[in-house]
């Protein structure tokens, strides 16, 4: 049976971790849609078209992605675009407590939607955009962690 899946979230900006699950979740749905929250009560580094232009050429190599700006409820956009998964990556326990909230009450709206957890590779298991915002901000190295077009943008945001 042939399954859609969206991987949501704020995506400021895309790292290899969030590269790394795609890749994993890639060999096991027929099309995943990377769906980039825009939340008029946070204010990202990078606008919506900046993030969503990095997302897409950081994940033109992996077959049957794509990536849309949505706002909303993410058991909506899942339930019109017909996608019975919602995939979410779990790093460590500190993760686990807000993403079982969430995908309890996911279940509870849309019961017919699973949420599906992948693990990174260890390696970016403490990695998250908010660290690489800010050690960027500092001028540290962050090459091994985001893709060359994050990096250029980044480097071109802070000026360094
Ligand atoms: P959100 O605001 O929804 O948490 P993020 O862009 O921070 O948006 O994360 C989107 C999803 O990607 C979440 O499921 C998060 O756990 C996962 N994720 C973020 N960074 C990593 C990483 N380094 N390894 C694996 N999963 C990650």
């Amino acid at each position: 049976m042939s399954v859609i899946a969206i991987y949501p979230g704020t995506f400021d900006p895309i790292t290899n971790g969030h590269i790394d699950i795609l890749e994993r979740a890639s060999g096991l749905f027929e099309k995943i849609i990377v769906t980039v929250a825009n939340n008029p009560s946070k204010t990202p580094l990078f606008t919506d078209d900046e993030r969503l232009v990095m997302i897409r050429e950081s994940i033109n190599h992996i077959p049957n992605t794509e990536a849309v700006m949505f706002s909303g409820l993410v058991v909506d956009f899942a339930i019109k675009t017909g996608a019975k998964a919602i995939i979410r990556g779990l790093r460590a326990l500190s993760d686990f407590e807000y993403e079982f909230q969430m995908a309890l009450m996911n279940h509870k709206l849309a019961p017919e939607v699973r949420t599906v957890f992948l693990m990174p590779n260890e390696k970016y298991t403490y990695l998250n955009s908010s660290l690489i915002r800010q050690l960027a901000q500092f001028n540290a190295d962050v090459t091994e962690f985001v893709p060359d077009c994050v990096l250029q943008a980044l480097t071109q945001k802070f000026g360094h």
